[in-house]
């Protein structure tokens, strides 16, 4: 009898051929496919009838294949089949598919999936590219057909070509399930179970891939049956469990207790440049508390773009500074660590301690480097700031009190901590600080080993972003524009996708390999993302056949068609802008030069600069009052909105104008019109969450933030609050009524999962 950690190649119906292509697919254990679950379901108890259907729902249709044809068109071969029910028919076309030819015999029962549309030449339906599957006829063996006919059948996500498909993962899954039964160990204790009314773990298992009679359909299609919720809070749970034992350990060990006496309040007055807004306010109050505190700090500042988190982090700072302990700020470019060091620089001056302020970043020479590690070392630097070369350059800091993170979600959560400190050193604080907008539920369960603290305030003074949108083709009215603004000494910035078009249309990518990545708005995905919004898989549609009309639109030449940022730098120096002093700046530039550049914009030398994406975070150079995003269409919302935030960011009027290219999606629109509509980060946070799914809102990879198995974290927030509730209760006490031996399970299970998600076993 199997066991959940039987490797998949021992599992009946695998063999070691087929394990190694299941591997690709992170599926290494029997387990690990019984939580491959299906995406979809076809309820073929109670198939639909055609004439109940009406045009634009997306049905599954069972009925007998009539005809089939290969059509050579003039643009592309056409697959046609009509699949008919009693007096009914409909008519399924697939592009470019010459591969189905044969595929369909007549009278052979099929199953289809797809959108209902109205056909043009009859009163009949056709589908597009629907999904389908021929039914097993009465030869078929018992089992196929058990599986297949009469029932609610199970859909999956292929898992290597028509081979490993729907039909093959059941019948393994079957098997293995009969094979499991009785055996599958509970790694939930039995009273939480009851008190929450979920079912066991091998009845959720088996209940999710075949769902018993009589399950409400659309319960199955939303994932909200008991089995898939109690699959779902299984992971939220563990997911949750971890990250509070975390904090707990965390509240145990050993830190810095720093002192906050009226001498530190007087150095922190001493160089305020400004009164700090009630948010700012309350925010410094509950990072100096975990300061003063003998555990070490771990917490993370949110808030908005320009809502002013860089002088609450160098207040903090200062808290470190007035103790005698070296403080560190890590930035996630050289731009910005560049630009914090400046910042710094001016603050400090009017600080009678007169900290030494110290650079390292990857591109200073060695020479340079070297003197730097040494004052860091010694704890002779007092303020460090700097990149990744923090970490890379292995610096062991003489006294280190605090590091602040900024915009971590460019770091990943692992990483942040891994700062150097000197062996026998305490623990430092860790503060840090993002500007992505989560929303506060998903904030508090994500980070729960992070206590918050929100920005939800900006700075007095500020006026709202003029936001409009504007098609290429007014282009001249927009350089007309800018030009006034640079007369009346104002800055803009104008941003593109790319950074060359014609040579290689690679996206800007060098700093931010986020995962709205910009300006991957390939149509292909675009339709994945509106899967994603309807909440059906989004994986499904994979192949660049199934959107061949999409994929020729948004490629007329077969090349990129991008205006990028090199081309039109030139463009616009030589032409529209002539006479103004046109910048440009780029990922590709190397280091000296980037920084030369983003000076001289800082310091007025430059009117216009034309850029791509290094500038979307954190630049701050408050004079800039336009910001023009061409081929706004391409950017993800977060983006759009970072992009946004680079104005507005002084007294005066400030304009961010949204340049469209020739296509723009229904999603594209979307986003556009929301830019126009609202400037609440938190308020776009959310639209972009549904419109793009969690996993790619939070940047899954780049965040180390968990790929889940079967939790979507947009679609179960309640089941993650319910989760974080049952993990912080568990964590307290587990209660009487959980045994042992229960304890041990649920303990061994953290392991395995995390183990898992983190290839760490760091939650013990
Ligand atoms: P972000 O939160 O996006 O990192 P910054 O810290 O860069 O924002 O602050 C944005 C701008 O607002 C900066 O120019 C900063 O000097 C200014 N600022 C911050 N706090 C205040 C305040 N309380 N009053 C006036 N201006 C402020
Ligand atoms: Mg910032």
């Amino acid at each position: 009898m199997p066991a959940l950690d039987t490797p998949v190649k021992f599992v009946r119906g695998v063999g070691p051929h087929v394990a190694d292509l299941l591997a690709q697919k992170s599926i290494q254990t029997a387990e690990d496919l019984l939580y491959h679950l299906p995406f979809r379901y076809e309820d073929r108890q109670n198939p639909r009838s055609l004439d109940e259907l009406k045009p634009g729902e997306v049905a599954s249709i069972i009925g007998e294949v009539r005809g089939a044809a290969l059509l050579r068109t003039r643009r592309m071969p056409l697959f046609e089949v009509t699949i008919g029910q009693g007096r009914f028919a409909l008519k399924c076309i697939w592009f470019n598919a010459p591969y189905l030819n044969g595929k369909f015999q007549a009278g052979q029962t099929v199953a289809v999936y797809g959108k209902v549309e109205a056909s043009r030449s009859t009163s009949n339906f056709k589908m597009i590219q629907p999904q389908f599957e021929i039914l097993p006829d009465a030869s078929a063996d018992a089992e196929t057909r058990l599986l297949e006919v009469g029932r609610i059948t199970p859909v999956y996500e292929s898992l290597g070509g028509s081979r490993l498909a729907s039909r093959w993962q059941r019948k393994v899954i079957f098997n293995l399930l009969e094979g499991v039964h009785g055996v599958v160990p509970e790694c939930l204790p039995r009273s939480m179970l009851d008190r929450l009314s979920l079912p066991s773990r091998e009845i959720a298992l088996r209940e999710v891939h075949f769902p018993p009679e009589g399950t409400p359909f659309p319960q199955l299609q939303s994932f909200s049956t008991p089995a898939h919720r109690r699959l779902i809070f299984e992971e939220l749970f563990f997911l949750e469990l971890g990250l509070e034992l975390k904090r707990r350990r965390m509240k145990q060990r050993e830190g810095i207790a720093f002192a906050a006496n009226d001498k530190v309040r007087e150095a922190i007055r001493e160089v305020l440049p400004f009164h700090p807004t009630a948010a700012q306010k309350r925010a410094l109050g509950e990072i100096v508390s975990d300061m003063r505190a003998p555990s070490p700090m771990r917490r993370l500042l949110q808030g908005d773009v320009g809502s002013g988190k860089t002088i609450v982090a160098f207040q903090a700072m200062l808290v470190a500074m007035e103790n005698g302990y070296q403080a560190a700020l890590m930035a996630p470019t050289e731009i910005l660590a560049t630009q914090h060091y400046l910042a710094a620089r001016k603050l400090f001056e009017r600080s009678s301690r007169k900290p030494r302020i110290v650079l390292l970043t990857g591109s200073l020479d060695e020479d340079r480097k070297r003197t730097n590690r040494g004052l860091i070392n010694r704890g002779e630097a007092d303020l460090v700031i700097g990149t990744h070369a923090l970490i890379e350059e292995k610096v062991e800091f003489g006294k280190l009190g605090l590091v602040v993170v900024d915009e971590q979600h460019r770091f990943g959560v692992l990483q942040r901590f891994k700062l150097m400190k000197k062996p026998n050193q305490p623990e430092p604080d860790v503060l840090v600080m993002t500007a992505t907008p989560i929303p506060r539920t998903l904030a508090l369960s994500l980070y729960g080993d992070l206590d918050l603290s929100i920005l939800d305030e900006l700075p007095p003074g500020r006026m709202p972003i003029v936001t409009r949108r504007v098609a290429g083709e007014r282009a001249t009215e927009v350089w007309e524009f800018v030009r006034k603004q640079v007369a009346q000494s104002r800055q803009a910035y104008i941003v593109y996708p790319v950074i060359e078009g014609s040579k290689d249309d690679q996206p800007e990518l060098d700093f931010s390999q986020e995962p709205d990545g910009g300006v991957d708005s390939h149509p292909l995905r675009q339709e994945r993302e509106k899967d994603e919004a309807r909440g059906t898989s989004a994986r499904k549609c994979k192949t660049a056949e199934l959107f061949p009309k999409a994929v020729r639109e948004a490629n007329p030449n077969g090349r990129s068609g991008l205006r990028s940022a090199v081309e039109m730098h030139e463009k616009l120096r030589t032409g529209p802008l002539a006479g103004l002093r046109v910048g440009l700046l780029h990922g590709r530039l190397d280091a000296d030069d980037k920084d030369v550049i983003m000076r001289r914009f800082q310091r007025g030398e430059i009117d216009v600069l034309v850029a791509t994406t290094v500038i979307e975070v954190g630049v701050d150079v408050p004079n800039a009052t336009v910001m023009v995003v061409d081929h706004a269409e391409r950017f993800g919302l977060a983006q759009l909105h970072q992009l946004r935030g680079r104005v507005g960011r002084g007294a005066a009027k400030s304009y961010c104008i949204l340049m469209t290219g020739d296509r723009v999606s229904d999603v594209g629109e979307e986003r556009l019109n929301a830019m126009v509509r609202t400037q609440d980060g938190f308020e776009l946070a959310e639209l972009d969450l549904s419109m793009r799914g969690p996993g790619e809102f939070f940047g899954t990879r780049q965040a180390g933030l968990p790929d889940f198995r079967v939790a979507n974290l947009l679609r179960d927030r309640q089941l993650l609050e319910l989760a974080k509730q049952e993990a912080a209760r568990f964590a307290i006490d587990p209660g009487p009524d959980v045994t042992q031996e229960e304890r041990g399970h649920v303990r061994a299970q953290l392991k395995q999962s995390w183990q898992r998600r983190y290839g760490l076993v760091e939650a013990g």
